[in-house]
C-alpha cells in the first residue's frame, strides 16, 4: 500500500499508529477531518488478518465518519481508532495503556463503544482520559434513538419510492434482532407494518414472533422475500454481488454500518435494480446524535429533535440523486462534502473567492 497516497486520496488529515511494549499494543488512530469540530469515532478491537487490513478498515470508517457527522449535521469529525488484537488478548492495563494515547490527542480525536468493547472496557480507557463518551447512563444507550432514525428514514424512503405516507400493511424484513433491530420492529408493528425476521439466535426471533407476530425465516432466506422493505440490522457487507440479485424490496432502509460490500459498485448495482437506498451511515446518524448530546450534558428532547433531522435529510438526499441520476450514496456524499466545505469557506475566505 502506498501509504501517504491513500491518504491523501482519501482526505484523511493524520494517522497515528500506537505501539507499546508492556502492555504489549498495536493501535492504529485514523482522523478524516476536523472541519466541522474534534474527530469522534469509536474504537474496534479486532484481529485483523495483516496491518494494512487494520489501516484499511480505519480509513474506511473514519471517512464514514466525518460524512455521518456532516449529513446528521453534528458540530463534529470524523475519526475511527482500531486495536489489533484478539479479545481473549483485552486486559484492563491494555486499555488504560489505550487511553493514554487518546489522552496525547488532546481532545483531537473523542472515542467510545464499537465492535469487541464492553462497557467495562471502555471504562478502563476513561481512567486515563476524558476523551471518550458513551459511558453516561443518562440516556439509556444509543440504539433506541438509532432505531427511531432508521424508522423515520424508513417513513421518508416510502414517501420518495412510493410517493406515499402510507405505512400500514407494508412488509419490512428485518435482519438481526438485536438492540437495534428489536426497537425498531417496536416501531414498525405501531404502525401496522407486517414483519419478516431473522437472526443467527433464535432465542432473539422467538421474542419478536412472540411481541409482534412477526414471521420468522432463517438467515439465507430473508433477502429473496416478497418485502417491501429490507432492513439490515446485523452485520456490514451484507449488501454485495451474491444478495442483490436476490432482493424485491423496493427500500433498503437499515442500521447496519457498511452495508455495501462495494460502495460504488454496490450503490450502482441496487440504482439500476430501481431500489432505494439509504445510505447507512445517514439513516443510523441517531447512535452518534446520541453520543453527541451525552457530550454535551444529555438532553432528551434535543436528542430526539436531532434524530428528526434524518426524516428532512434523507428526502433531501433522494432529491439529489433523481435530479443528478445518481446514487444516493454519490447524493449523500455530495451533501456531505458541500456542507464541510462551505464550513471552510467561512473559515479561511479566500477559499470562498
Ligand atoms: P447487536 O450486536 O445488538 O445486534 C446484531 C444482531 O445481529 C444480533 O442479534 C446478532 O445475533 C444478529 N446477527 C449476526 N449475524 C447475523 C446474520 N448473518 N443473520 C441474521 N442476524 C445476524 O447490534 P446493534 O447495536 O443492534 O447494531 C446493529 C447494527 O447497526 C450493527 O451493524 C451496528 O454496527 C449498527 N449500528 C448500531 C448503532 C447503535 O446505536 N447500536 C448505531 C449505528 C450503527
Amino acid at each position: 500500500m502506498l501509504l501517504f497516497e491513500t491518504v491523501r486520496e482519501m482526505g484523511h488529515e493524520q494517522v497515528i499508529f500506537c505501539h507499546g511494549k508492556n502492555p504489549d499494543i498495536k493501535a492504529i488512530i485514523a482522523i478524516h477531518d476536523r472541519t466541522l469540530g474534534p474527530a469522534m469515532g469509536a474504537t474496534r478491537l479486532f484481529p485483523y488478518v495483516s496491518e494494512e487490513a487494520a489501516l484499511k478498515d480505519a480509513l474506511r470508517l473514519s471517512r464514514g465518519m466525518t460524512y455521518k457527522a456532516a449529513c446528521a449535521n453534528i458540530p463534529a469529525g470524523g475519526g475511527k481508532a482500531v486495536i489489533i488484537a484478539h479479545p481473549e488478548q483485552k486486559t484492563p492495563e491494555l486499555f488504560r495503556a489505550y487511553g493514554r494515547f487518546i489522552e496525547g490527542l488532546n481532545g483531537r480525536f473523542i472515542t467510545g463503544q464499537d465492535v469487541n468493547l464492553t462497557p467495562e472496557d471502555v471504562r478502563s480507557i476513561r481512567k486515563e482520559t476524558k476523551y471518550v463518551v458513551g459511558v453516561s447512563e443518562k440516556s439509556g444507550g444509543p440504539a433506541p434513538v438509532t432505531a427511531l432514525g432508521v424508522f423515520l428514514g424508513i417513513k421518508a424512503a416510502v414517501e420518495s419510492h412510493w410517493e406515499s405516507q402510507e405505512l400500514k400493511g407494508l412488509k419490512v424484513a428485518i435482519q438481526g434482532l438485536g438492540n437495534v433491530g428489536k426497537n425498531l420492529c417496536h416501531h414498525l408493528h405501531e404502525h401496522g407494518m407486517k414483519l419478516y425476521v431473522t437472526d443467527v439466535d433464535t432465542a432473539k426471533t422467538e421474542e419478536v414472533k412472540q411481541l409482534f407476530g412477526a414471521t420468522v425465516v432463517s438467515p439465507k432466506e430473508i433477502y429473496a422475500l416478497d418485502v417491501d422493505i429490507f432492513a439490515p440490522c446485523a452485520l456490514g457487507g451484507m449488501l454485495n454481488s451474491e444478495t442483490i440479485p436476490l432482493l424485491k424490496a423496493g427500500i433498503i432502509a437499515g442500521a447496519a454500518n457498511n452495508q455495501l460490500g462495494d460502495e460504488q459498485i454496490h450503490s450502482q448495482m441496487l440504482t439500476q435494480k430501481g431500489i432505494t437506498y439509504c445510505p447507512d451511515y445517514v439513516i443510523n446518524a441517531g447512535g452518534l446524535i446520541n453520543v453527541y448530546n451525552e457530550m454535551i450534558g444529555y438532553n432528551e428532547e434535543k436528542a430526539f429533535q436531532q434524530v428528526h433531522n434524518i426524516y428532512d435529510t434523507l428526502l433531501a438526499i433522494f432529491d439529489i440523486a433523481k435530479q443528478q441520476k445518481i446514487t444516493t450514496n454519490d447524493a449523500s456524499k455530495q451533501l456531505a462534502e458541500d456542507r464541510i466545505m462551505n464550513a471552510k469557506k467561512s473559515k479561511i475566505p479566500e477559499l470562498a473567492a
